[in-house]
């Protein structure tokens, strides 16, 4: 499913980052731990009263080289680009300034659904203050104040009445993927080359970001249909902003909340940086499907037996959570071993829909603590009576215990290492979820 979209924008030092924490942190407490994934922040998940959305901190793309008014014009374009509804937000201590009136003229125009929050309304005094707001001609303002969290309810009702009813992209069975990396990893020259191998092309289609366009393929073979979902750095638009690394990072995290199965594309003859893991990191917390695919391996010389295996093992301790993702040498330019990426897809895709039956899972349960007896935590045994998968994509599991919190990362480790090792679950993550039994 996909989420509808929040934008948060402002000058620097309104209080943007911390009522964006303040937003996403409710569901913080129950996921994410990642590492790499919670740093400077700007994207993620929010609720509110039950409905859904995505989040977006524009004042964590920051432009190099450039005055306030082009950053925050720049963040203003962003959020009209990217979000369903944007959050303009304004200081009650300092009052209106000019650059608050430029970034209000530019979203007027944009005829987005706005909500203008008045931040740092600490006391009764200052939020009674704030009607000069109005003159920035976006309507009520709602004050707030993020560091004490009063107004919150107000403003998150405001936010989700101007959500969308249901996002625009309309369901249908195809696979969907994309190929996620750097810029110049060869990420859309990847796209290419695997529509040149034939393949009929059904459609290409506006995704819900403005100019990407999606393409549907059907795979000549067996008559799956695939999407391929477009990703930051295929189509480039020569905006200021995007080149920049937090951009190109919101635009891959974007895309992997749409795609089933995200090939991460590394280039052969460079390393793993700080980016890639945070992305790989994003798509593991979503639970999505992940290939690693290390490409241009043509242009790498001097390699033997071992090259391949050294950049494997490099591989796995970068991304050690990851090591359900299958690793793949290919090259774009050659067409080396492209075949593999499509199969690969359908192949994860079908493990994340896998089922198993309760009975074969118990049994799982009965052979593993017997190889590996439960542990006893502060002289209290851990003991587990019952395992049962309750949902797919990702697959998910209820193990049920005498006490969830003696349940440990590492027993739980063992388990999904145990349900990798029995069933095929390469390339998909696995979640367990602990629950006392009544
Ligand atoms: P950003 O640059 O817009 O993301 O702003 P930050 O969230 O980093 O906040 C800037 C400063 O304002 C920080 O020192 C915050 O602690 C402070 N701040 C944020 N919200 C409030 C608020 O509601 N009241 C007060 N008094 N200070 C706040
Ligand atoms: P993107 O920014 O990730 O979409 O990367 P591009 O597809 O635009 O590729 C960046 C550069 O790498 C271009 O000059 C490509 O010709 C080159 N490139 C892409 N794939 C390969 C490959 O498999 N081998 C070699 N040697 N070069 C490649």
């Amino acid at each position: 499913m996909v989420l509808p979209v929040v934008a948060l924008v402002g000058r620097p030092n309104v209080g943007k980052s911390t009522i964006f924490n303040r937003i996403i942190s409710q569901r913080l407490s129950i996921v994410e731990d990642t590492p790499g994934v919670t740093r400077d922040r700007i994207y993620a998940h929010g609720e509110w009263v039950g409905k859904e959305f995505s989040i977006i901190d524009t004042g964590g793309i920051t432009l190099d080289d450039q005055t306030l008014n082009k950053e925050i014009t720049g963040q203003a374009e962003i959020a009209i680009e990217e979000a369903d509804v944007v959050v303009m937000i304004v200081d009650a201590r300092v009052g209106v300034t000019p650059e608050d009136e430029i970034v209000a003229k530019i979203l007027y125009k944009s005829h987005k659904p706005i909500v203008l929050a008045v931040n740092k309304a600490d006391n009764l005094d200052q939020r009674q203050d704030i009607y000069d707001f109005y003159t920035l001609g976006l309507g009520e303002p709602f004050a707030v104040s993020g560091v004490h969290g009063t107004g919150m309810g107000d403003l998150l009702d405001e936010i989700v009445k101007k959500l969308p009813a249901q996002s625009e992209e309309k369901a249908d069975d195809s696979i969907k993927f994309s190929f996620i990396g750097r810029p110049n990893v060869g990420k859309s020259s990847l796209v290419n080359a695997i529509l040149g191998e034939k393949r009929v092309i059904v459609s290409q289609m506006e995704g819900t970001t403005r100019d990407a366009i999606d393409t549907s393929f059907v795979n000549e073979v067996d008559g799956q249909s695939f999407t391929m979902i477009d990703t930051a750095g295929i189509r480039k638009r020569g905006k200021v902003y995007e080149n920049t690394e937090k951009y190109s990072v919101l635009r891959a995290m974007r895309s992997i909340d749409r795609s089933d199965v995200v090939v991460m594309v590394l280039d052969g003859e460079q390393g793993i940086r700080e980016q890639d893991k945070r992305v790989a990191g994003y798509a593991h917390e979503a639970g999505r499907g992940v290939i690693i695919a290390v490409n241009k391996w043509d242009a790498v010389i001097h390699k033997d037996q071992k090259t391949m295996q050294e950049f494997t093992d490099y591989i796995r301790k970068e991304f050690r959570y990851l090591n359900y993702a299958p690793i793949i040498f290919v090259s774009a330019l050659k067409h080396q071993r492209l075949e593999q990426i499509v199969e690969l897809v359908m192949t994860i895709n079908e493990n994340q829909k896998r089922r198993i039956q309760s009975s074969l899972l118990n049994e799982l349960l009965l052979k593993a603590t017997a190889i590996a007896p439960a542990p006893t935590v502060k002289n209290k045994r851990l003991r587990l009576y019952y395992l049962t998968q309750v949902a797919t994509t990702p697959p998910t599991f209820v193990v049920f215990v005498n006490d969830p919190d003696l349940f440990h990362f590492s027993y739980e480790r063992f388990i999904i290492n145990q349900l990798r090792t029995t069933f095929d679950f390469t390339g998909t993550p696995i979640k367990i979820i602990a629950r006392k039994r009544k």
